[in-house]
């Protein structure tokens, strides 16, 4: 125990500001959808234009969930929010190794 207290973890920077910037990417793309669906029927004269705005939000949530799911733990190397068959996009610890993801900014 008194070792991983004194663990460097700056050597995880890298990997870890990785993981967080895949994360706030997932949440920018979920916190588009209210303002898109808003806006979308105002800007445009059709539902089928509102209809491809929405398959387009789609698939960019789709991509993002896929590079957050496929991100690695830079101490253990398994994929850092997937343990089994369920993703835990908002846990902050690594399912594996239990590194936090802002280990490298305490
Ligand atoms: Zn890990």
């Amino acid at each position: 125990m008194e070792e991983k207290m004194s663990e460097d973890f700056s050597k995880f920077t890298l990997g870890l500001s990785k993981l967080r910037r895949r994360r706030w990417s997932l949440l920018a793309v979920i916190l588009v959808y209210v303002p898109l669906i808003w806006l979308a029927p105002r800007l445009t004269s059709s539902g089928y234009q509102t209809t491809i705005g929405f398959i387009v939000w789609f698939l960019l949530v789709i991509a993002t969930s896929i590079l957050v799911a496929t991100g690695k733990c830079p101490r253990c190397g398994n994929l850092f929010h997937i343990k089994g068959l369920a993703p835990l996009f908002l846990r902050s610890r690594c399912l594996h190794c239990g590194l936090n993801i802002t280990a490298d900014k305490k």
